[in-house]
């Protein structure tokens, strides 16, 4: 298993549209261990392929918080949310992409989510609480849309100027 590099916003990389995965391949399971490694090393609750430059509609996500809880490791090929509630939640949400940026986002409550799971065969289930909104956050990265898309301009515009200058910190922390 290999720690992959996080894509940090902006990147046009983040705001790309995913190509669906063909099939479930020794590849992709390959890929989704490293991806798993990765969110619970950052650590994460969730993580989406492009967030690792890879452009596939492919996602991990594991949102046991209670270390008294045993962990629960999901790998998604193709999610689809496939029903949504009326009712509606908000969460302060963050993303790995943008670190130390957190803003309250407002997502139907309770979703179904149908996908392809890591031996090929199709599963559905119906998220509530904190699962149903990191599943949603994790399929708007597939279709190229990060949290902040669900703000107000001059909020995203602000969390975006943070992150270039974040951006630009780091490179010369390295350089
Ligand atoms: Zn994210």
């Amino acid at each position: 298993m290999t720690l992959r590099p996080i894509l940090l916003h902006p990147d046009p990389r983040l705001k790309t549209l995913c190509k669906p995965v063909d099939d479930m391949s020794d590849a992709l399971r390959s890929l989704s261990k490293d991806m798993l490694e990765t969110m619970y090393k950052a650590p994460g609750i969730g993580l989406a392929a492009p967030q690792v430059g890879i452009m596939s509609r492919l996602l991990v996500m594991d949102c046991v918080k209670e270390n008294s809880e045993a962990p629960r490791p999901m790998v998604m090929a193709n999610p689809q949310i496939i029903a949504s509630s009326d009712e509606r939640s908000v969460y302060e949400e963050g993303c790995l992409s943008l670190p130390d940026q957190y803003a309250d986002v407002e997502r139907p409550a309770e979703v179904t989510v149908r996908w392809i799971d890591l031996d090929g065969n199709e599963a559905e289930e119906t998220f509530t609480g904190l699962w149903a909104t990191c599943v949603q956050h994790e399929v708007d990265h597939l279709d190229g849309k990060l949290f902040i898309d669900h703000l107000k301009p001059l909020r995203r515009q602000m969390i975006t100027r943070k992150m270039v200058k974040y951006k630009r910190d780091k490179a010369r922390d390295r350089a």
